[in-house]
């Protein structure tokens, strides 16, 4: 990915937002034209003795490792990437570790190869912005005795029962706590206790000394650093008070030079507390100007999707699913797996775009543009998924012997030759799929039933003459005369006009396969919606298996290969158990329209 192209060129066919709305104001009116960047992240002198900025701008995309990106992060990522590479920017890929309890080394691979997955890097100039938030920790403590020292902050001794209390409500303003009015020099040292560790977890929280009356509760003194100790998968024990998310979180993109901060909208009522805490790190001379700035946008909700890492975790450590990866997820490693390509899911981010209006995106959005980038690149094969055998019983006297086998071919590909073409052949007995055939036809019903003739598709075409059944009345072979001098390519083809035309593999050349037939995995569209438990809304018709026949040119499909199977869908060879002479693959999404009886 480019980063280097001038603002100027930011691609006009790009829709227009108000985040790009924003940006292009700022570069315009030149507001962080002076910045000075030293080639890290760092604090006002360190910035200082910096070059000037290279990135116009600088995004980043904040996850904490506590689990698998989902698609909702992607919406992120493509946004906060998509919008540096196009405004001549940076994007740093920034992990938000200051939490110690529920980060693991294991989310922080897993989310690396994600974003690169998603065709991302942060990569420029040279240099990787990619960073730990937990690396700032001695700067932000730094900032918190600054903060002390200029009588903006406090440690508070109360029971977190007595400061809930205290802290008021959305009509009631909060009190004063008691240790409010003490000395900058009683609370250095009160801080410095808990920093060394005499102080019991939760018995000091250090807060920021605002207003308890302000009608933004968030401004009512909230919390900056609490007492907790906890092994930290970066700075192991050093520590044992930590600070808090939004604390943390405004210092993290003052001191990479972060310009726009993108996040979602819950994060709305923080922003006049993020406001207040850079300008103050900046009053006191610790973080270089001009700071940056929060703008919020609306999360993405998908229809029949959880977007939660907790939640996704549940299913996850219960075993509603097989793992982060199961292709049922919508995790990226689930999408991955599944099939779905990095190309649709930008595709599908662009499309639905941002605004601050909360709202339910249909997951129809995302399969459509699966298929739009599917449908120029996906071979076609064909397979059948619920077999019944057709006999050929003619066959003998039209090809002289029953061994004979009738070569057929097919464009990999019907609008690009250059993909070549398939081969395959047709015999006396082949598999077809069972409700291609009807002993009764109802109404409109075009294909086989006795009587009637179809087109074995690139093949010829044949007359039905009945069915064979078991004991139990179950169809166990539909019997044909194939018409001879119909052979698909061939004068003769157009001889017979049929009105039905059906797939088919020959079962001397098939290639039996496990299919794994993937549904939504909740009955719901809004599983997780008003506090309903989505485990009570999980579809246990979300996955099955078949298995099916395969022509015989996908004996050599790799892992993540993708095919439309004719007028199955879009499948893709599992990346984690398809293997030479074991096939396995993974239904993607339907076809846009279903088959024309
Ligand atoms: P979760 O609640 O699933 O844990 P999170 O927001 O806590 O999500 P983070 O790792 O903190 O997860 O998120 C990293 C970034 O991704 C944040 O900037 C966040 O705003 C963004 N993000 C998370 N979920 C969504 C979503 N559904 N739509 C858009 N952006 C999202
Ligand atoms: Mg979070």
């Amino acid at each position: 990915m480019a980063h280097s192209s001038d603002a100027t060129d930011a691609p006009g066919h790009k829709p227009a937002n108000f985040l790009r709305g924003i940006i292009e104001r700022d570069l315009e009116a030149g507001t962080y034209a002076q910045r000075r960047f030293a080639g890290s992240p760092g604090d006002a002198a360190h910035q200082a003795t910096g070059q000037p900025d290279p990135a116009k701008i600088r995004t980043r995309f904040p996850p904490e490792p506590n689990g698998y990106l989902h698609i909702g992060h992607a919406k992120s990522i493509c946004l906060n990437f998509g919008l540096a590479r196009d405004y001549g920017g940076i994007c740093h890929l920034r992990f938000d570790d200051t939490n110690p309890e529920k980060e693991e080394q294991e989310y922080v691979d897993a989310i690396v190869d994600a974003v690169k997955w998603l065709g991302f890097d942060w990569q420029a100039g040279g240099t990787d912005h990619l960073y730990f938030a937990s690396d700032y920790f001695e700067f932000m403590y730094r900032a918190a005795e600054a903060l002390i020292a200029a009588g903006l902050a406090y440690v508070d001794e109360q029971t977190p029962e007595q400061m809930r209390a205290t802290r008021g409500d959305f009509s009631t303003p909060g009190t004063n706590s008691p240790y409010r009015s003490r000395t900058p020099e009683e609370n250095l040292a009160r801080f410095r206790e808990m920093r060394d560790g005499k102080l019991p977890d939760g018995a000091a929280v250090l807060r920021a000394k605002i207003d308890m009356a302000s009608p933004n509760i968030n401004l009512r003194d909230p919390a900056l650093y609490r007492i907790k100790r906890a092994t930290h998968h970066n700075t192991g024990d050093a520590w044992c008070i930590y600070p808090m998310y939004t604390y943390a979180h405004p210092i993290e993109d003052a001191l990479e030079n972060i310009t726009h901060s993108i996040c979602t909208l819950e994060f709305e009522d923080q922003r006049p507390f993020y406001d207040w805490l850079l300008d103050k790190l900046c009053d006191l001379g610790l973080l270089a100007q001009p700071r940056p700035h929060q703008y919020e946008f609306a999360r993405l909700n998908l229809t029949y999707v959880i977007t939660s890492k907790r939640k996704l975790k549940q299913l996850v450590d219960e075993h509603h699913v097989s793992g982060w990866d199961d292709p049922r997820m919508p995790t990226l490693v689930g999408l991955r797996r599944r099939g779905y390509t990095p190309e649709a899911i930008q595709l599908f981010c662009e499309r639905i775009g941002v605004s601050k209006a909360d709202s339910w995106i249909d997951y129809s959005t995302l399969d459509v543009a699966l298929r739009d980038d599917l449908e120029g690149k996906a071979a076609r094969a064909m397979a059948v998924l619920e077999p019944v055998k057709l006999k050929l019983t003619n066959w003998a006297e039209v090809f002289g012997s029953e061994s004979h086998r009738e070569a057929c071919s097919a464009p990999a590909h019907p609008q690009r030759p250059e993909l070549g073409a398939r081969r395959f052949s047709l015999g006396p007995e082949d598999w077809i799929e069972r409700d291609d055939f009807a002993e009764t036809p109802p109404k409109g019903f075009f294909r086989l039933f006795p009587g009637n003739k179809v087109r074995l598709k690139y093949g010829y075409v044949i007359e039905c003459t009945g069915c064979e059944k078991d004991t139990a009345g179950q169809v166990t072979a539909v019997l044909a005369k194939l018409v001879p001098d119909t052979k698909s390519g061939t004068p003769g083809a157009d001889a017979v006009k049929v009105k039905g035309t059906i797939t088919w593999v020959g079962v001397h050349d098939a290639l039996a396969a496990e299919v794994r037939l993937y549904d939504r995995l909740f009955t719901e569209a809004q599983p997780d919606a008003a506090g309903r438990d989505f485990l009570t809304v999980l579809n246990p018709a979300s996955k099955k298996t078949v298995t099916g026949y395969l022509e015989p040119s996908l004996a050599t499909a790799k892992p993540d290969d993708k095919f439309q199977f004719e007028r199955h869908g879009y499948f893709v060879a599992d990346r984690v158990d398809h293997a030479p002479g074991r096939p396995v693959f993974n239904k993607i999404t339907g076809l846009k329209d279903g088959w024309a009886k």
